[in-house]
């Protein structure tokens, strides 16, 4: 089915209530668009900037039925959303990205198996499904290395470091139930991202037209993002591969939408891809501020079937994650925090704090790396860090 551009007035169903569907809810409200969210909780991010909440679980089909019926084009700000769903919101609805792309990387397992298929780089993995598979593919494998479950569990949840003298017992038994994905240990010299989008207009080579953000080099505490930084302190060339490769990631998925392309830089130069996420992501909250057009524009143009925005970086930026556990002595002295210089503030409307929660984000702007990377340093001073 062709379909022309969703423009400005219509109306965009988001899947998911946190601050990435908040984040995209701003920018397409920003442009005169009506956003109309699902999330089984209330007053979430994202349903605090919308037009409409249907809070629901995603087996209330009859309910998602009426959502896409509201709605011109249904996009997500996170893909774990059970299959039958999308299969009753695709036959109503155009969904992007679509069911295959979410479908893929869904599973860490299925993502592993799609990415080495098609040749893109990982590192070395095997499955296993049993505690003797486990001893063979450690043995295979060596040590360090690492357990994760097949299931996508984000932010380092359900996975497990092995070292020669780890209990494989206790592992398997830990792991519990699952399928698991047993990972070869990277030491990586870097982390890196790329959010690329991928739109609905056709280019000259009748290619869908694609577009990638500045990759940003990531550091992680606890297995969360912390930082992410721009322009990448990296040879072009580096940046350049993962560019390419995250944007025929996204042709292969064929995502309408965007796609972000987690990447470890091995310490002889190479990239290996870690993981993939067909939505916004937290690597790409730098663009709000410091990009001609963020994530969650581009995004919202490439689901509508509009022209990409131009990804050009506007100044060099550090963006830090604000966890809960910045509240643990009460609320932050947001005062002193905005009183420093080029630094943008992100809260995303969530009212109890918790150890490891995302409660917003901040953003330094500032001539070079090292001023932003000082004024974060400041940021953390009053933050009590
Ligand atoms: P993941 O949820 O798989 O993205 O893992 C979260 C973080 O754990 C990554 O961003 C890395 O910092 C670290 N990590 C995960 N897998 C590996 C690996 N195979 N080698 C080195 N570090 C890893």
């Amino acid at each position: 089915m062709k379909m022309g551009p969703i423009l400005p007035g219509s109306t965009i169903g988001c899947l998911g209530g946190g601050q990435l569907g908040r984040m995209f809810a701003l920018a397409a409200r920003r442009m005169g668009y009506r956003v109309h969210t699902v999330d089984s909780m209330p007053n979430t991010p994202t349903g605090q900037i919308s037009d409409r909440e249907f809070n629901v679980p995603y087996s209330d089909i009859a309910t998602l039925t009426e959502f896409a019926r509201g709605v011109d084009v249904v996009t997500c700000e996170f893909e774990n959303i059970p299959i039958e769903a999308l299969d009753a919101l695709a036959s109503k609805v155009e969904l992007r990205p679509g069911r295959n792309a979410l479908y893929t990387t869904q599973n860490r397992l299925r993502e592993k198996q799609f990415l080495q298929q098609n040749g893109f780089p990982v590192a070395p993995f095997r499955v296993v499904q049993n505690e003797l598979e486990l001893r063979e593919a450690v043995a295979a494998l060596g040590c360090p290395c690492v357990l994760k479950t097949s299931d996508f569990a984000y932010d380092g949840k359900g996975q497990q470091q092995i070292a020669y003298e780890t209990d494989l017992a206790d592992v398997w038994k830990r792991h519990a139930a699952y399928t698991g994905v047993l990972e070869a240990w990277v030491p990586f010299a870097a982390e890196l991202s790329v959010v690329v989008a991928r739109g609905n207009l056709l280019v000259e080579d009748e290619e869908h037209q694609a577009v990638a953000f500045p990759p940003t080099v990531n550091e992680h505490e606890n297995h969360i993002l912390a930082t992410s930084v721009a322009p990448a302190p990296l040879a072009d060339s580096i940046q350049v591969r993962a560019q390419s490769i995250a944007v025929a990631i996204a042709r292969e998925l064929d995502v309408i939408g965007l796609l972000a392309v987690e990447f470890f830089l091995t310490k002889r130069g190479d990239l290996l891809v870690n993981e993939l996420a067909p939505r916004p992501h937290n690597s790409g909250h730098y663009s709000f501020d410091a990009c001609v057009t963020s994530q969650f524009e581009q995004q919202l143009r490439a689901v509508c079937g509009l022209p990409l925005g131009e990804t050009r970086l506007l100044s060099p930026v550090l963006m830090r994650n604000l966890l809960g556990d910045v509240w643990a002595n009460g609320a932050p002295n947001w005062s002193g925090l905005l009183a420093l210089p080029g630094l943008r503030l992100h809260l995303y409307g969530k009212s109890v704090p918790r150890i490891g929660r995302k409660m917003g984000h901040y953003s330094v702007l500032s001539a070079t790396l090292d001023q932003a990377r000082e004024i974060d340093a400041q940021a953390q001073k009053i933050l009590g860090r």
